[in-house]
């Protein structure tokens, strides 16, 4: 099974302008831009490496942490 990073992009995407420049830096081609809307990461292939953090000019992307599955349990118990 493939290994996940530590680490990952968060978009606050209420506050995101669709300009898609995270999608052009990004290696992994993990973000698209939903209908013209907002910056969606696709988990599974980002690797947390935050060029598109440093990209958005709306400073909207987060790096953090990953959370495991037992944590992302915990938050929904
Ligand atoms: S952190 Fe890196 S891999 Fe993840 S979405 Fe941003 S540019 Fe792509
Ligand atoms: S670079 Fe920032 S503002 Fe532009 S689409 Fe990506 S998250 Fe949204």
């Amino acid at each position: 099974m493939k290994k996940l990073s530590p680490r990952l992009a968060f978009v606050n995407q209420s506050e995101c302008v669709a300009c898609g420049s995270c999608m052009d830096v990004c290696p992994r081609g993990a973000v698209s831009v939903w209908r013209g809307s907002f910056a969606v990461v696709d988990e599974g292939l980002c690797v947390g490496c935050g060029q598109c953090a440093k990209e958005c000019p709306a400073s909207v992307i987060e790096i953090r942490p990953r959370l495991s599955r037992t944590a992302a349990e915990e938050k929904i118990a």
